[in-house]
């Protein structure tokens, strides 16, 4: 049990968060996230920082080497001092999405799409919803 002073593993203190609450709230030493600008990868003593996020995959991988994969929606992402916060609308852990209901949600979307015309309102928001279901088919575990 003994760690010699200097070895031990730097550390992220990481928080994702939604409108609904804490998914993730934990160490970690490295957050990888799809920022608008192409995906970043942060890891401790990064310098302060902020990004905004697209819809998209968020990688976190814990002191134990083990990754979570989480399905992200629009958000953004600070580092300061070793604290990284994610603050996205949406975001599932890859092995609790629901893959048919992502299916449903994309045929649902391109229907609406079809359907929206000159309708830039209707259009935009079944853009969305589809940006949404085909992140969670790429992200969901198989
Ligand atoms: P849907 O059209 O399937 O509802 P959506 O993108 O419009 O998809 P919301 O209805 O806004 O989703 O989501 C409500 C909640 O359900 C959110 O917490 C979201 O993270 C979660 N959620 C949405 N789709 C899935 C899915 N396929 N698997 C697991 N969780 C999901």
């Amino acid at each position: 049990m003994s760690t010699a002073i200097g070895t031990e593993r730097k550390r992220l203190g990481v928080r994702l968060l939604t409108p609904e609450g804490a998914v993730f709230d934990d160490l970690a030493y490295m957050v990888i996230a799809p920022s608008v600008r192409g995906e970043v990868g942060i890891l401790p003593r990064h310098t302060p920082f902020i990004a905004f996020l697209r819809v998209g995959e968020t990688r976190l991988k814990l002191l134990d080497d083990t990754e979570i994969v989480f399905a992200t929606s629009e958000g953004y992402v600070s580092v300061e001092e070793d604290r990284v916060l994610v603050l996205v609308e949406q975001a599932e852990r890859a092995d609790q999405i629901d893959a048919a209901r992502a299916r449903t949600a994309l045929e649902r979307a391109e229907a609406l799409l079809a359907e929206a015309g000159d309708d830039d309102v209707a259009r935009v928001a079944a853009e969305s919803a589809r940006r949404r279901a085909e992140n969670r088919l790429n992200v969901v575990d198989r």
